[in-house]
């Protein structure tokens, strides 16, 4: 049979997608990119927020026309928006044969091949290109509670993957031509703490037992950034001295209703912390506005902070009511049009601190992975520094020069603009 997916959301669920894949690849099965010509369709879907729902509802039902007319005789949905809503709305889209939860796979492949799905190895996946660079999901669940968040009740409480389990993947991925590996969790700083070990335990496992030349991590909890791990990164040029560690607000009282630690003044500390500890450190974070009760005051707060800490890497969203989750029958909730407002203006003056930033790489010497031919005619490849991960930050553009994707080099950064940097190679 020809098996199509279409993944959306984050990349954790990326991997959980390209893992469905393979469980059926193992059992003599084929991938299409042609949804028209696959057998088997999936919507591997993501339900965080109102806006990924919205897009899990529009690729169900596009997927939904396909199954009319085109060769499919199975549709399934899978992934968050599944695990959430099937026994609530499976009835709206007669069009779905299997709403399938996250952790239902094993029985959904028995029942569709007729026989146990035989997989044994728990890493194998259908990567996705590029394959230089990949993400490996070190754990599933959050026991964090956010109060405006859904996450721990779609994907239940934090569980660590053994380490074995993690080393295993990431030498296969490194046997399939990955360099760059990219460890994604909830929280990846929280690994181990369920298993008796930790984050920097695990680092110093794949340092030691693989030969990737950049081994990244996001989403860091700042409750959990600790000195040791800090310590780690600097001493280790293979490990990326990047901070992906949302924050989501710096007022007290609104971390408070969000409950999040730690509360202001262990923020402005952390950003010292890692500024001090890690010479060459990129710090990237993230903040939720409109959060109900936000004044103008808190808001002033941010950009106050915003500008002490001067990020490298920044995104602003506006807050989203879930149904389900304490903050979603928290009142009063700032007028939209507020809410637009501070986040533009909290990106603009993102967009000047991020320009002086990148400025200031201007005439050093950087190592860039390249990550594809450009699309751009004005040049010939577009990579990232160890500063840039992938899809959400900036690129480096690099005019001259053959070479193969993957590759690493390093280059002289002679242009920025407010995200992006141009280099040559010499
Ligand atoms: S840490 Fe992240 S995933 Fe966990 S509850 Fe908070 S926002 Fe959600």
């Amino acid at each position: 049979m020809f098996i199509a997916i279409q993944n959306l959301g984050c990349s954790k669920n990326q991997v959980d997608g390209e893992r469905i894949l393979s469980l059926f690849t193992y059992n003599g099965h084929e991938i299409t990119e042609d949804f028209s010509t696959a057998d088997i369709i999936i919507v591997n879907t993501c339900a965080f927020i109102k806006e990924a729902q919205e897009e899990a509802i529009a690729a169900i039902l596009d997927m939904g026309e396909i199954r009319k007319t085109g060769r499919c005789r199975t549709l399934i949905v899978s992934g968050c928006f599944s695990q959430r809503y099937r026994d609530k709305i499976n009835n709206e889209f007669p069009e779905v044969d299997i709403w399938a939860g996250v952790e239902d796979w094993e029985q959904v492949l028995s029942s569709l091949l007729q026989k146990p799905s035989g997989e044994k190895s728990s890493f194998k996946r259908a990567l996705s290109e590029p394959l230089s660079t990949q993400y490996i999901k070190i754990a599933e669940g959050c026991s964090h509670s956010c109060s405006f968040c859904v996450i721990p009740s779609i994907r239940g409480k934090f569980k660590s993957r053994s380490t074995d389990e993690i080393l295993q993947e990431a030498q296969w991925l490194y046997d399939q031509g990955t360099r760059e590996l990219i460890l994604v969790a909830q929280d990846t700083s929280f690994y181990g703490r369920d298993k008796g070990t930790n984050l920097a335990a695990l680092l110093e496992t794949l340092l030691l037992r693989t030969r990737f030349p950049w081994i990244r991590m996001m989403y860091l909890h700042p409750q959990l950034v600790n000195n040791d791990l800090l310590k780690l990164i600097a001493s280790e040029e293979r490990l990326c001295s990047y901070f992906d560690i949302p924050l989501q607000h710096v007022s007290d009282p609104i971390l408070t209703a969000m409950n999040r630690l730690p509360l202001s003044k262990g923020l402005y500390s952390l950003v010292d912390q890692i500024r001090s500890e890690v010479r060459d450190a990129t710090l990237r974070s993230s903040f939720i506005l409109g959060f109900p009760g936000e004044t103008e005051k808190h808001f002033n707060e941010l950009k106050q902070f915003i500008m002490y800490a001067r990020f490298d890497k920044m995104g602003v969203f506006p807050f989203s009511p879930e149904e389900g989750t304490k903050a979603y029958s928290m009142r009063p909730r700032p007028r939209i049009a507020t809410t637009q407002r501070r986040c533009d203006e909290l990106m603009s003056i993102q967009q000047d601190i991020s320009r002086g930033l990148l400025e200031a790489k201007i005439g050093s010497a950087q190592q860039i992975i390249i990550d594809r031919v450009s699309d751009d005619h004005d040049f010939n490849y577009e990579g990232r520094t160890m500063a840039d991960a992938p899809e959400v930050d900036g690129r480096v553009f690099i005019q001259d020069g053959s070479f193969e994707l993957g590759q690493i080099l390093t280059a002289k950064i002679i242009g920025a603009s407010d995200y992006d940097l141009y280099a040559e190679v010499f």
